[in-house]
């Protein structure tokens, strides 16, 4: 079965904790196979009824047929597999493809992944939707799942509503276009979708990301992203009907893997109204954000599922240029232990269970002077490194030993004689 895994999702937290933003506990939001499959998923293809038998082909080129009249923009083509007996849904489909005018898709496919007959002549077709746009990344992201009924007239199949509730037991989650008209704004490392009374922050993302490209690149050498998609919806309601219960804290940006290979990249969501607030209470912060959430799509392929999170934290707050310390020398120069500690932060759940903006802030220090020490003491390369040796397939042990490991072979050091080089190194700021 290939119904999408569910994507790491990573919120910027930080800063937001430290200037009065609303309350923020989680930061590092991994959803889970909790939220994943939706029912129905392993609906059947009926073989035998005799409405649908043989029509797979011929269901597929309709929806090809589709597909291509969306990338292309094309009015004509799309109309030709709509059925025109249902005019409301054919108004609704010539409206997304006007909303969509300036999107540049290089591909939008619809896959038929089963279908199930109902009255002669009639099919509901369960699909996955995936798209990529142009110059930026190569491969198509994880599908989205949708459905729809298709009726059969004189000259072939149409497509004829929307079966996502009927089939799917939920409308199928909102696209950027399903909310309005979708503008661009594009730039040498960006690609910035938004809806029309958001062009000053979508252009300002666009800025922030290119400027904040050639620290990447310094940072991750051998970094080459073409341009990254970024998606600006104008609240968090908005964001809420296109990824249903997942982002519960929001703090403006987040960035979203759009699946496991290079090629497939990642994209940057933003929420206008909470940047445009931000842009004016906390100057600096969005600028520092966009650089962030850049770093964590860079680091999206370079990630395993045992790569300590404190080394992705820093690295994305090492490129955006933050480096706060005043709660992390404080609890080091008290000389008790805390929570978290740097140890609990190279657990792979480690920023998922922080509890209150105190322990996320103090998080973040501890990420950013673990990074820019390891940056200052043993150079990119090397970080590089870690980050490869955590790529590698896991192999027994515990997570302690995974990193003890790592750390003696790429960096000669043990684990506990790092930690205490790095707690000198911070109260020697
Ligand atoms: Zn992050």
């Amino acid at each position: 079965m290939t119904y999408p895994r569910m994507t790491a999702i990573t919120l910027t937290r930080k800063t937001a904790a430290l200037l009065m933003l609303p309350v923020l506990f989680l930061i590092c939001l991994l959803v889970t196979g909790c939220l994943a499959a939706p029912p129905n998923t392993d609906w059947a293809t009926p073989t035998t009824a005799a409405s649908t038998a043989g029509a797979g082909d011929e269901i597929q080129n309709v929806l090809d047929t589709y597909g291509g009249a969306i990338t292309a923009k094309d009015r004509n083509q799309l109309a030709s597999v709509l059925d025109p007996q249902n005019p409301d849904f054919v108004r609704r489909q010539q409206e997304f493809l006007d909303r969509v005018q300036d999107v540049p898709f290089a591909q939008y496919q619809v896959r038929l992944v089963s279908r199930a007959g109902g009255a002669p002549g009639t099919i509901t077709a369960k699909v996955d939707i995936s798209y990529r746009f142009q110059g930026s990344f190569s491969a198509l992201p994880e599908p989205r799942r949708a459905a729809f009924y298709l009726v059969k007239r004189q000259d072939g199949w149409k497509l004829s509503g929307d079966a996502s509730q009927a089939a799917l037991g939920k409308p199928s989650d909102a696209e950027l276009w399903d909310l309005g008209t979708v503008r661009v704004v594009s730039g040498d490392h960006a690609l910035v979708m938004y809806h029309p009374g958001s062009e000053d922050p979508a252009t300002r993302v666009r800025d922030y990301l290119d400027a904040a490209y050639p620290r990447l690149v310094a940072t991750l050498p051998g970094t080459n992203l073409p341009k990254v998609p970024v998606k600006v919806f104008d609240d968090k309601g908005q964001i809420d009907l296109a990824f249903p219960g997942k982002w519960q804290e929001w703090t403006g940006g987040a960035s979203r893997d759009l699946g496991g290979s290079a090629g497939q990249g990642g994209e940057i969501i933003i929420a206008a109204d909470l940047f445009q607030e931000t842009a004016s209470s906390v100057p600096g912060y969005n600028r520092k954000m966009v650089g962030h959430e850049l770093t964590h799509v860079a680091l999206f392929p370079l990630t395993g599922d045992n790569t300590p999170p404190f080394l992705l934290e820093g690295l994305a707050d090492y490129v955006a240029g933050e480096n706060t310390v005043s709660l992390l020398k404080d609890k080091l120069s008290g000389g008790g232990s805390f929570s978290p500690s740097l140890r609990d932060l190279y657990q792979p759940s480690g920023f998922d269970v922080l509890l209150n903006t105190d322990a996320a802030a103090l998080a973040y220090e501890e990420a950013d002077t673990a990074v820019a020490y390891l940056e200052k003491q043993y150079g990119n390369d090397k970080v590089l490194s870690l980050l490869q040796a955590f790529k590698k397939p896991d192999g027994a042990g515990s997570q302690d030993q995974r990193v003890d490991q790592a750390w003696r072979t790429v960096l000669g050091v043990s684990w506990d004689q790092f930690e205490q080089d790095w707690r000198n190194y911070v109260l020697s700021q």
